[in-house]
């Protein structure tokens, strides 16, 4: 069989959990954990809504198959008080204007007044419950909370990504009392995910940046048999860079994972993995706006000195190596993008992985934002909406809030 360089792999080929197409749901309650913890601003506006929009494909199919669509989320961190900071009353609000229907906003989570509400839903109606993190047994994981959340249901449909890696009741708590499946969005991101890293069309090829070392190398354990190529850049470039002897100024150094970096970096170039590391790099002396920069070789960065991108010769090197994969997995920007001195190496890299003629996949949080202000999201495959959900699945570990859920019965 020839696989399109677009195609994820389907999740019935890498999960046996139930899906929510297999739930018979017509006339029935079902709770939906979505992941809601969109940022909002002082004025309670949320200023970006991918996150509802990601969530509507499930929304819109269980309105059109006739369901009673509770749903439930997180937002911020209130800390197991009602703190109206944290309110979900504006994410009704911007979800109403989304399905261009009327969404039902309750006061609490779980409790009688609660149960009353749910039992005159209509087939189709949508209700959205308060924060559920307004509840101290959210994060404990408490089981009388957990049954409090499943009483107001028949079924239970999970389609928080972003929260799976997290054993909160609305996560792991209600799958113990309810039959649970997978949501639209939670079965993309399992197949593009987990599916890729275990079925990629080759070349395939791991770019990982950001800061810090320790939360990039179990990925790259995962990888090590794998990949094909890995390139590294950003500020964790500089912990294998000086495990190999170089000295590198001021530049971020974990020296605590310098041997573990260099016996990785090693173990991959073993198993015929190739290897990439920034040639050059912008560098300067402080990372105030305006602080003089340089262009220096790896190998000639000066004492009192930070790289804080890659430079224009690794940019150019790494799209290179990029140019002929057919996966491409991106997470962790090339340097602190945020500062326009600093962002030309992540926008050039986030440029050639749209370019490429390849599966795209972009591990959320940091790298989504980066993508974003290069402007090429449009034309990434598909860009997860999980930080450490996204990093836990690539590092090849089972996420709790997938774990929980019902087996799917062997046909
Ligand atoms: P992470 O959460 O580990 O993916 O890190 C993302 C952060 O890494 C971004 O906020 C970047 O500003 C930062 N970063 C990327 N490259 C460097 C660098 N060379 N030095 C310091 N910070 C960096």
């Amino acid at each position: 069989m020839i696989k399109k360089a677009n195609n994820p792999v389907p999740i019935k080929d890498i999960l046996n959990k139930l899906t929510i197409e297999e739930l018979d749901i017509k006339g029935k309650r079902v709770f939906v954990r979505a992941d809601f913890n969109v940022p909002i601003d002082n004025n309670l506006s949320i200023t970006d809504d991918r996150r509802i929009r990601s969530t509507l494909p499930t929304i819109d199919y269980l309105i059109d198959e006739g369901a009673k669509v509770i749903l439930a989320s997180h937002l911020g961190r209130p800390k197991g008080k009602i703190d109206p900071r944290f309110t979900l009353a504006p994410v009704a609000k911007r979800l109403q204007r989304l399905i261009g229907k009327e969404v039902l906003f309750a006061q609490d989570c779980i409790g009688a007044q609660l149960e009353g509400i749910v039992s005159r839903m209509k087939n189709g109606d949508v209700l959205l419950l308060e924060n559920l993190r307004f509840n101290p047994g959210e994060e404990k994981n408490d089981e009388e909370f957990a049954k409090a959340l499943a009483r107001l249901a028949d079924f239970y449909v999970n389609d928080a990504f972003g929260a799976a890696h997290r054993a909160h009741a609305s996560i792991v708590g209600i799958p113990k009392f309810l039959p649970s499946a997978v949501g639209f969005l939670m079965r993309k991101e399992i197949e593009y995910l987990k599916g890729t890293v275990q079925n990629p069309v080759r070349p395939f090829v791991a770019i990982l940046g950001g800061a810090k070392v320790s939360g990039k190398i179990g990925v790259l354990e995962n990888l090590v048999d794998k990949v094909d190529k890995v390139i590294v850049g950003g500020g964790i470039a500089y912990t294998f860079i000086k495990a190999m002897g170089y000295e590198v100024g001021d530049s971020l150094v974990e020296p605590e994972m310098l041997d573990f970096a260099d016996m990785l970096r090693k173990k991959l170039i073993e198993h015929n993995v190739k290897f990439y590391l920034p040639v050059d790099s912008v560098i300067a002396q402080s990372m105030e706006p305006g602080s003089e920069t340089k262009i220096v070789t790896t190998q000639e960065i000066p004492k009192g000195w930070r790289a804080l991108d890659i430079g224009p010769a690794s940019a150019k090197l790494f799209s290179e190596a990029i140019q002929d994969a057919k996966t491409i997995i991106w997470n962790g920007p090339m340097g602190v993008f945020e500062m326009d001195a600093f962002s030309r190496g992540t926008f050039a890299i986030a440029r050639t992985i749209s370019d490429a003629y390849a599966l795209t996949i972009i591990g959320g949080g940091d790298t989504d934002y980066a993508a974003h202000r290069a402007g090429v999201s449009d034309a990434i495959s598909f860009i997860s909406t999980g930080g450490g959900a996204s990093l836990q699945l690539l590092e090849g570990k089972e996420l709790p809030g997938i774990a929980a859920l019902t087996d799917r019965k062997e046909e």
